[in-house]
């Protein structure tokens, strides 16, 4: 039986950067929905709603707005309760803040809670497809794919791999990091929403031997995702180039390990060289900009329209325990104010494209989600301003249906009133 929700649609067609006429708003739309969860068409209800046949269930949203899923890039399980904690910059924060909290996943009980929390919340706050650093313990990361699996949220991750420079539980070796990710990495493969991300969690915890282990584990598995971190904070970066006096810049010592390719999402990135930016678009690799954690650490501001000029993908993760907010909707306005400061103007095209299509792009699974192109899933959250009285006269003062999704953007924060994937409604009682 097909269903079709009604309510105001907004989605991207194709590149805002590139074609500034691909975002398509449809007032009083509708989206028809198939058994199987794919989008048979989309457009005015007007239009859709007088062919329909009598079974044809009706979920009427109203004036409320249905967006494609948000598409959280980066984001890490074990610092779920780090989340907000007073700070004196990178390097300090992991020693104090992030390694005690990491250290305690190795509990499986706990872990298994926290993954847990972690999906509903990012289900809730209309996240329904995100890129996770795990655990350093295989068991913890086993918890979080079954908590994706268990209510369905697409989640790329894999155990956080560190040789050194951390508390000793935390630490693994080579040949252990090997099993651990083929296992998980089985796991995954039967699993359609499920995909393994190998995470070594930056150049100053890896030895050459385990970035050389990761290289050799992409060749072995093709299919396999990257992530890492780099160019995050001054003083990391001087560092990295004392740890290894023959790169030629940071982006070097992950390339001489054989881990830049298209699957490759590198986080940060906000002190590159231009060596650097022209070697990622080269290699094809993609970046993932985390502002209010960028902010929060003071790391410094993403320069996004030299990455735009070299052509490479660009995505937005909230950087769970560095970044403040459980959404990546809640990051837009963060990433709005950081180009402010650099002379570059945002549009809400551009702005939703990051956690949307963009996003869904640079990982290859546009084929499935990040719009509301007929045949890919239904994958979509309803942002409801029913209790807002505010934000609805606000709304009424906006010229343009694009300017009252800046708007929103900006002024809606906790109005995620139902999530749907694959045309299928998380239940409330999970939220
Ligand atoms: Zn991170």
């Amino acid at each position: 039986m097909n269903t079709v929700f009604l309510g105001t649609l907004a989605h991207l067609l194709d590149n805002p950067f590139q074609h500034p006429g691909a975002l398509e708003i449809i007032d009083r739309g509708a989206l028809l929905v198939g058994p199987d969860g794919r989008i048979i068409a989309v457009g005015a209800k007007d239009k859709i709603c007088p062919g329909l046949s009598a079974s044809t269930t009706i979920v009427d949203y109203g004036e409320a707005w249905l967006l494609p899923g948000l598409i959280d890039a980066h984001l890490h399980y074990p610092q779920y309760y780090a989340v907000a904690a007073a700070n004196r910059g990178l390097l300090s924060w992991l020693e104090q803040t992030v390694f005690p909290e990491e250290s305690a996943l190795a509990r499986v009980d706990y872990a298994s809670r926290l993954a847990d929390e972690l999906v509903r919340r990012l289900l809730g706050a209309g996240v329904t497809t995100a890129v996770v650093f795990g655990s350093q313990f295989a068991q913890a990361t086993k918890s979080l794919f079954a908590a994706a699996k268990q209510y369905g949220m697409r989640l790329f991750a894999g155990v956080t791999l560190m040789d050194h420079g951390g508390p000793e539980p935390l630490l693994t070796n080579p040949e252990t990091a090997w099993q651990v990710c083929e296992a998980l990495y089985g796991f995954c493969c039967n699993e359609n929403n499920l995909h393994y991300l190998l995470t070594p969690r930056f150049a100053l915890s890896c030895s050459p031997a385990l970035l050389e282990m990761c290289g050799e584990f992409m060749r072995h598995h093709p299919e396999v995702y990257l992530q890492t971190h780099i160019n995050e904070n001054r003083e990391e970066i001087d560092a990295v180039a004392k740890a290894f006096p023959e790169a030629e810049h940071y982006l070097d010592v992950y390339d001489q390990h054989g881990l830049l390719g298209p699957r490759t999402l590198l986080v940060h990135d906000i002190h590159p060289q231009g060596a650097e930016l022209r070697r990622m678009a080269e290699s094809g690799c993609s970046v993932c900009h985390c502002p209010s954690s960028n902010l929060f650490l003071g790391s410094g501001l993403f320069p996004l329209r030299r990455h735009i000029q070299h052509g490479i993908p660009i995505a937005v993760g909230t950087d769970i325990g560095a970044g403040l907010h459980f959404s990546v909707w809640n990051e837009l306005p963060e990433v709005y104010k950081i180009q402010r400061l650099q002379g570059v103007n945002l549009n809400a095209a551009q702005l939703l494209y990051l956690v949307t299509l963009g996003a869904a792009r640079l990982l290859g699974i546009e084929a499935e989600t990040g719009n509301f192109e007929p045949g890919t899933m239904a994958d979509f959250w309803v942002l409801d301003l029913e209790d807002d009285l505010y934000l609805k006269h606000r709304l009424a003062h906006c010229e343009s249906a694009e300017a009252r999704l800046f708007t929103l953007m900006h002024l809606a924060r906790h109005h995620c009133r139902a999530v749907y994937i694959q045309g299928k409604r998380c239940k409330s009682r999970h939220l």
